[in-house]
């Protein structure tokens, strides 16, 4: 099994974010990529880096008028004056069906959903690249892989079709799911990340052939608010083909397990080609997040499980961020589905 990753994708190296109110330091930090580095390689996986595709993986989820936003805003940002080193928004349309914004700062309120996902110099390169190893795993598994894993940083879950939020850009489990349809007719999303993959949730709404599958810490009282509830269950042809099971704050290993096989039911139900784990780590009991209490042997499980769907596997990596057992909770949910799935 492979590791997919770029260099590139360090460079990425946001300050803030406001929590509540307050300015914090921002944790999608770079040092993220040494941790899970480090716990691919503990579960025996070979790091390969990615192939340039170009802008067609994220075209393929993303509007044109977003992708242009992302690349050339930080230049345009920065020659307002006296603006801020990092592109934050600080005004909000209240609704985004009405005019489209000429100004940086307007188009900053259009495509950004909070301050979580400051975009400085290296942004753009450090997503582009996180797409294209999204992209990389997911074409190995069309090309006869079981699963492959893609170190995705920055992460992507977050972003909408024309949207970046929660330290997203790009969504790369939606890429890689995209990439997976040219081949196979159904592909399924099953996210275990701690917060709701709303921007996945988002692109697939309208759509029977992509079923997506959140758990996730109860949205009422926690990131992303808005999205997340289980009455969201799709619309038109996507009736039904969208899935949420919030969970109560806290939940450890049993609750989550329990509902986990309730999402396996529904994706075997559906009978899927090929499924994308978008596998955010911020689950666990010691993240600085504190939103659920997931153990890493928890994690050994989830692995398990998921490799129990028997479909080739895109592995795409999301939230997670520092702590001592970041590394070994990768390593952990790696080596289960390894066992598992005897690869
Ligand atoms: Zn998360």
């Amino acid at each position: 099994m492979k590791c997919v990753f770029h260099e590139t994708q360090r460079r990425h190296d946001p300050r803030h974010f406001l929590s509540s109110g307050a300015q914090k330091p921002n944790p999608e930090v770079p040092e993220r990529v040494n941790r899970l580095l480090a716990g691919a390689e503990n579960a025996g996986l070979e790091r390969v880096a990615p192939r340039d595709r170009g802008v067609a993986p994220a075209a393929a989820v993303h509007s044109p008028e977003y992708l242009r936003f992302l690349e050339t805003i930080y230049e345009r940002w920065r020659r307002i004056p006296d603006a801020s080193e990092e592109v934050v928004p600080n005004i909000h349309p209240d609704r985004r069906d009405f005019s489209y914004p000429a100004s940086a700062v307007g188009q900053a309120g259009y495509h950004m959903a909070d301050t979580a996902c400051p975009i400085s110099a290296d942004t753009w390169e450090s997503a582009y690249w996180s797409a294209q190893t999204a992209a990389e795993a997911a074409a190995m598994v069309l090309d006869g892989e079981k699963a492959a894993y893609a170190l995705c940083r920055p992460p992507g879950h977050h972003a909408f079709a024309d949207m970046a939020g929660g330290f997203c850009f790009l969504n790369n489990s939606a890429i890689a799911a995209q990439v997976l349809r040219s081949r196979h007719e159904r592909v399924a999303i099953l996210d275990v990340d701690l917060h709701h993959g709303n921007g996945t949730q988002g692109i697939f709404y309208a759509r029977g052939d992509v079923l997506t599958v959140s758990l996730h810490a109860d949205p009422a009282r926690f990131y992303p608010f808005f999205w997340g509830h289980a009455s969201e269950r799709g619309e038109g042809a996507g009736l039904g083909y969208n899935l949420n099971l919030p969970l109560p704050r806290h939940s450890g290993d049993e609750v989550f397990l329990d509902q986990l096989d309730v999402a396996l039911t529904r994706i075997a139900a559906f009978a899927p080609g090929a499924v994308v784990i978008a596998l955010g780590l911020d689950a666990f009991e010691g993240d600085p997040f504190g939103g659920l209490s997931v153990s890493t042997d928890g994690f050994r499980m989830i692995g398990e499980r998921c490799a129990s769907i028997g479909v080739p596997t895109a592995i795409v990596q999301e939230g997670g961020y520092l702590c001592d057992a970041l590394g070994d909770n990768l390593a952990a949910f790696l080596q289960g589905f390894r066992h598992a799935a005897a690869i």
